[in-house]
């Protein structure tokens, strides 16, 4: 079995994939995705060919506008495309608010067919939700390999300065310009790279809940993301270099993690404690006013946090585990449920408990859960030794000159010890942290994180 991907000569990706009896649901992705260079132009005839119409809003901010927005603008009006700038002019940064959401719908008139973003995580969110609620298609134009949210069907939003998390819908049409693409601070690419990096915790993950939970698990999504991963690492000078190799790699790897997202419609191949993490910090930093970092640069940090666990556990003997003591020790429902609004909040922890419900294990999932991990105990070690060695991965981001740590990103130490130990309650999602703790064994691993709650 093997996934190809390959474009045709105006860049529009065309990914064939194997057929696949996992047990999970393939939907085959019906996006238009084009990767290439000297793309702006194209974008009228991309639109054309999906028959999207002919007026349509375009939503930018100031620095995207300068970089791709005015082109992709001019190249529809030469085509005699009605198009509305939205361009969301800002003192600082834009961000995805009620304000720069409310000006993109004002922007909106019953004639409007569909909506352009030209930008990164922000500006295409935004264009997301009103996407969404509007059930006008959307074209997202790319401006930084920052993230792999262009494919998102979630817009992660501020609303009333909250962070939130709201269903929207994906773009019709995707285009990213390498030559754009390049143009992106480095920071923003590291940030890119390290979203890329944190696959390696989630397909991790991903095989550990097959083995431990009989999850299905998608051999022709983890071939995606592997051959993605292994691609970014391999190229890490390109990429910093920004050469159109480099920023092909990087970009391809972010749309393939998406394309994932697509074709089993959950998150399962790109996302797991890693994210639950770098989240957590986000949210609560929102919550008390601090600018948090980059979504792909907390991701990348807590990756390297996370990682020594894996290793650590790939030598553990669990040949003395006591598995009666530790079902009779597991903590209360009483205790589990003030930990949870502790961590998350009254609304929050409320809301993640209602949601995963299977979270608090019974007496028999907690045995059968233990002997699974203790008979598996051989395969868990193969499947840690498949990620490469951390060194690596750590080379890597330094080419990138990424932040390596969360001091380097401002975490307050109590918020960092808080989401080692609170990351894994985030949802059912089964990661290495719920096979350490249901093994009592995660208090241990995370000494170097005290956080000590009665
Ligand atoms: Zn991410
Ligand atoms: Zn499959």
């Amino acid at each position: 079995m093997s996934v190809q991907v390959t474009y045709d000569e105006n860049g529009k990706m065309s990914i064939s994939l194997p057929e696949c009896s996992c047990g999970c649901e393939h939907h085959v992705p019906d996006r238009d995705i084009y990767v290439g260079t000297n793309l702006l132009e194209k974008v009228p005839d991309y639109i054309a060919a999906k028959g999207l119409g002919t007026n349509c809003v375009l939503v930018a901010d100031d620095t995207t506008w300068r970089v791709a927005g005015k082109r992709v603008y001019d190249a529809l009006t030469r085509q005699n495309y009605t198009v509305v700038p939205c361009v969301i002019h800002r003192e600082g940064e834009m961000l995805p608010d009620d304000l720069s959401c409310g000006e993109v719908l004002l922007s909106i008139t019953r004639d409007t067919q569909f909506l352009i973003s030209v930008g990164s995580g922000t500006v295409t969110d935004t264009t997301r939700i009103n996407a969404e609620r509007t059930g006008l298609p959307f074209v997202a134009v790319g401006t930084a390999p920052s993230m792999d949210g262009y494919t998102s069907a979630v817009a992660p939003l501020l609303h009333r300065g909250v962070k939130i998390q709201r269903p929207a819908v994906c773009p019709q049409i995707i285009v990213c310009d390498l030559a754009v693409m390049a143009t992106a601070p480095l920071p923003m690419i590291a940030s890119g790279v390290g979203d890329v990096l944190g696959k390696y915790i989630a397909l991790t993950d991903w095989k550990l809940g097959k083995l431990i939970n009989d999850e299905p698990c998608c051999p022709v999504c983890l071939e995606l993301v592997g051959n993605a991963l292994d691609a970014l690492m391999n190229n890490a000078p390109e990429i910093a270099a920004k050469s159109e190799k480099g920023m092909k790699i990087l970009t391809e790897a972010l749309l393939l993690a998406g394309v994932t997202i697509m074709i089993i419609d959950n998150t399962r191949a790109v996302a797991s404690i890693e994210h639950n993490i770098a989240q957590y910090w986000e949210m609560i930093m929102v919550q008390q006013g601090i600018k948090p970092p980059m979504h792909g640069a907390s991701v990348g940090v807590a990756t390297l946090l996370v990682w020594p666990l894996f290793t650590r556990f790939a030598h553990e003997d669990l040949s003395g585990l006591d598995i009666e003591c530790l079902v009779a020790n597991r903590i209360s429902r009483e205790k589990r449920e003030r930990w949870m609004l502790h961590a998350y909040g009254e609304e929050g922890g409320r809301q993640i408990m209602r949601e995963n419900p299977g979270d608090f294990l019974t007496d028999e999932e907690h045995r059968r859960r233990i002997s699974r991990i203790c008979e598996n105990m051989e395969e868990i070690r193969a499947l840690i030794a498949q990620m490469p060695p951390v060194d690596k991965v750590r080379e890597v981001m330094k080419i990138l000159g990424a932040e390596m740590t969360p001091q380097e990103e401002n975490i307050p130490a109590d918020l960092l010890n808080r989401s080692m130990h609170c990351g894994k309650d985030y949802r059912t999602r089964y990661t290495l942290f719920k096979t350490l703790d249901e093994c009592g064994l995660l208090d241990e691993y995370l000494a170097d994180y005290p956080y000590p709650f009665e």
